[in-house]
């Protein structure tokens, strides 16, 4: 008889044929063009839109360039300049915190690697395997966020009860080539047709697989 890692890696298999074809093109994502500005965009993602991120970074990227920049800055002009993308105190915080870590520990680069980007303030799991898999094309973990550990466990393909749990089941049962697309893909799902407290199960292409889409139809 399979075993439950078996018959996910299966299934988990479909879900992506399946959401490839739905959505040859996923995002929008966040704009960068460097490790420090994908790290910072990020950070800035948490509870707020990626075109929101994308408006306030078009312009905080011009005046912010080197970790220097955020080291030096003053909180309040941080907060100002990142004000729209919400929780600003924090992320400020995080940022100033950000750029001072980075010349102290690591010689004022982005570090390529899963563990010591988590001791960059503001930066754990979900942001390290972004920031690996985008940066430094090693693909370290799957990135859970709110999308993806609803969609994985109303799918089935995790029981876990929280995102770190989720993480190691969708790791064990997906390519590691694949960690980040099908962050990208549930995300894209999650923002279209499998919305929170409100999917659309009735136009979801996943609903003979899924064993929680009838829930939702009644
Ligand atoms: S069938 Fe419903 S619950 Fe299942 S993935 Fe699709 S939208 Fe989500």
């Amino acid at each position: 008889m399979r075993n439950m890692v078996e018959k996910n890696q299966e299934k988990v298999k479909e879900v992506m044929k399946r959401l490839g074809e739905a959505y040859p093109v996923t995002g929008p994502f966040l704009d960068y063009t460097n490790p420090l500005e994908l790290v910072v965009a990020t950070a800035l993602s948490a509870q707020c839109t990626d075109e929101r991120v994308n408006a306030v970074t078009k312009d905080l990227f011009r005046k912010y360039k080197t970790p220097e920049d955020y080291a030096n800055a003053s909180i309040e002009q941080l907060e100002r300049d990142i004000y729209s993308t919400g929780f600003y105190r924090n992320k400020a915080k995080n940022l100033k915190g950000l750029g001072r870590v980075l010349i102290d520990e690591f010689d004022g680069k982005v570090p390529n690697d899963f563990n010591d980007l988590q001791r960059l303030p503001g930066v754990a799991k979900k942001t390290a395997a972004i920031v690996m898999s985008k940066a430094f094309g090693s693909h370290e973990s799957v990135a859970v966020d709110t999308h993806v550990y609803r969609i994985a466990r109303l799918l089935g393909l995790s029981q876990g009860k929280s995102i770190e749990a989720v993480r190691r089941d969708l790791n064990a049962i997906i390519p590691k080539e694949e960690y980040l697309q099908i962050n990208e893909l549930m995300i894209t799902h999650g923002r279209k047709i499998c919305i929170a407290r409100r999917p659309k199960c009735g136009e979801c292409i996943l609903l003979d697989i899924c064993p929680s889409g009838k829930n939702f139809d009644k």
